[in-house]
């Protein structure tokens, strides 16, 4: 009996080393991790005191803003360096380890292949179509991935931001107003990955697309012998992508994320394994290649002071060196507006109609629930803008009105236009303005450029309203 107690101890020892412990192991780490630095931003807010946003942890950040990157030694709004280096090291990883971060580190991916598991047991069978129209769908994500690069390039903004699902997974259910096109594609996913197996990856991931690419020219396969093979073809059953095995030796297919769970499927031993140079490779192996990759890479990135996942100062001027109001943020003080933009701080209260009850050092977003006012950080903006032009602002950004204004900064124009009825065209006119404009940028992030305020846009569809037209 005693001797039957200590048994288990083999179990119990070996229990880590099942291939599932590693790869899910692995994969929580990540969710986790990620699930933190989102939290603790929505909790702190960003900029150089807050904390980073998820932007800074993605890299497909890094692809965005390469170009600008490559040609002013920039970054696109949002993006921080550390975007980048991750961008470089996924390639780099990409390369040798083919398309494994995919299957075990993405967050994403991660969620999509638990809430599958949850579909399994919700709907009995799944929904993964093999037809020749299938395979076509998955072509969707190189041509998302080829229009977000041009466009983002091109315009030197991030134009896939307003509908990435995995931004707004990563919001925690904030911000649902500033981005109700990426919550609704989040709900396709959540919806979708219920039924069909990893929805986003095989259809629309524009990174996933890159590293299908690049992980066709990695090093590591999963290689299939004839010896000892009973054709049974339980490792494509298992297989997300259903990729093709009996007919082929090496699996060479842009699809295959490493995932492994063909070879943990398979029910003959080292039929199914994983290979490159030459070597053969456990779960544990990978997984430590992956993690020393990823992770030296950030290391080595630290040292050389490279590493940076926030702001280090707050920026009060526009590319051409002039103080804009455009740069504004919600995680900004009043004092940090009062000095950067070398107001004093009680006219920005007089002009803001705010109580001198209000602490200069509150955040911009957290005024409005913290003393129960009225107020709207764009505003604030406006605020600002006339200030600096001499002008006053038209409207405060403390209002008693009920905040009845559907015009918000955060919003695009497409989307102004949308909610209000209101030709584009006709807002652009109003406002005079000639230069081109991107319509799916948030307001915010050009208008003060062009001289212009979000009270110019109201102004223009009230005037539009007026018209009767
Ligand atoms: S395809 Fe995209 S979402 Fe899916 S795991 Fe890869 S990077 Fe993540
Ligand atoms: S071939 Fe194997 S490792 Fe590749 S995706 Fe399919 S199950 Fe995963």
């Amino acid at each position: 009996m005693a001797l039957t107690q200590i048994q288990p101890l083999k179990s119990r020892k070996a229990w880590y080393r099942s291939p599932v412990v590693i790869r899910q192991g692995v994969m929580i780490f990540f969710f986790l991790f990620l699930l933190h630095v989102a939290y603790d931003h929505q909790l702190r807010g960003g900029g150089p005191k807050g904390s980073p946003s998820i932007e800074a942890y993605c890299p497909f950040g890094g692809i965005e803003t390469l170009y600008q990157f490559i040609t002013t030694g920039g970054f696109i709004r949002h993006i921080e360096p550390s975007a980048l280096i991750l961008m470089g090291a996924v390639l780099i990883l990409t390369l040798v380890l083919s398309r494994g971060f995919c299957g075990w580190i993405c967050p994403f991916g991660s969620l999509q292949e638990w809430l599958g598991m949850i579909g399994r047991r919700i709907f009995g069978k799944r929904y993964n179509p093999t037809a020749p129209w299938e395979k076509r769908l998955r072509a969707l994500k190189y041509v998302i991935l080829a229009l977000i690069v041009f466009f983002t390039w091109r315009l030197g903004t991030l134009v896939f931001r307003p509908y990435d699902p995995f931004l707004a997974f990563f919001h925690l259910g904030n911000g649902f107003r500033e981005m109700p096109y990426a919550y609704a594609a989040l709900g396709g996913v959540l919806l979708g990955s219920l039924k069909v197996d990893r929805f986003f990856c095989k259809y629309a991931c524009p990174l996933g697309a890159v590293i299908g690419l690049i992980g066709k020219v990695g090093l590591t396969r999963i290689a299939r012998t004839d010896d000892g093979c009973k054709g049974c073809n339980v490792c494509q059953k298992s297989c997300f992508a259903h990729i093709e095995f009996l007919s082929t030796n090496k699996i060479n297919d842009a699809e295959c994320n490493h995932c492994l769970e063909c070879v943990t499927s398979c029910p003959k031993p080292n039929v199914l394994t994983l290979r490159g140079g030459g070597w053969k490779f456990s779960h544990g192996a990978y997984a430590a290649l992956l993690l020393a990759g990823l992770f030296t890479t950030i290391g080595l990135s630290q040292m050389w002071g490279k590493w940076r996942t926030q702001p280090v100062a707050v920026a009060f001027t526009n590319a051409s060196g002039k103080l804009d109001a455009g740069q504004i943020r919600g995680w900004m003080t009043l004092s940090e507006i009062s000095e950067g933009y070398r107001l004093p701080l009680s006219t920005l209260y007089a002009q803001a109609h705010l109580p001198s009850s209000v602490d200069s050092a509150t955040r911009l977003n957290q005024i409005a629930g913290k003393y129960k006012l009225q107020f709207d950080p764009d505003g604030m903006r406006d605020v600002v803008s006339g200030l600096l032009s001499g002008t006053s602002a038209r409207k405060p950004a403390m209002t008693h009105s009920g905040g009845s204004d559907e015009v918000k900064g955060f919003m695009s124009l497409n989307e102004v236009s949308a909610k209000t009825g209101v030709p584009a065209g006709f807002i652009l006119k109003a406002m005079e303005i000639k230069a081109p404009v991107n319509a799916s940028q948030p307001l915010r992030e050009w208008m003060h450029a062009q001289g212009k305020s979000i009270q110019d846009v109201r102004d223009a569809v009230a005037s539009y309203k007026a018209s009767g037209k």
